[in-house]
C-alpha cells in the first residue's frame, strides 16, 4: 500500500501499486512523478538511526 500527496491539492491518495500512471482522484492532476510514501513501513520519513547503543 502506497500513498502520494498531491502537489496541487495536498490531498493523499492511496494505491496498492506505485507504478504506472497515478492520477489524483480529487483534482485529476497527474502525480506519477511524485515520490510515493509507504505508510506502513514509513521508509521515507523515518529518521535514520545512527546505530547508537546505550552505554553501559
Ligand atoms: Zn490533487
Amino acid at each position: 500500500m502506497f500513498r502520494k500527496k498531491c502537489d496541487r491539492c495536498q490531498k493523499y491518495s492511496y494505491s496498492s501499486n506505485a507504478f504506472g500512471k497515478w492520477e489524483c482522484p480529487y483534482c485529476f492532476k497527474d502525480i506519477s512523478h511524485v515520490k510515493e510514501e509507504d505508510p506502513i513501513n514509513k521508509v521515507i520519513f523515518s529518521p535514520r538511526f545512527k546505530g547508537e547503543k546505550a552505554k553501559e
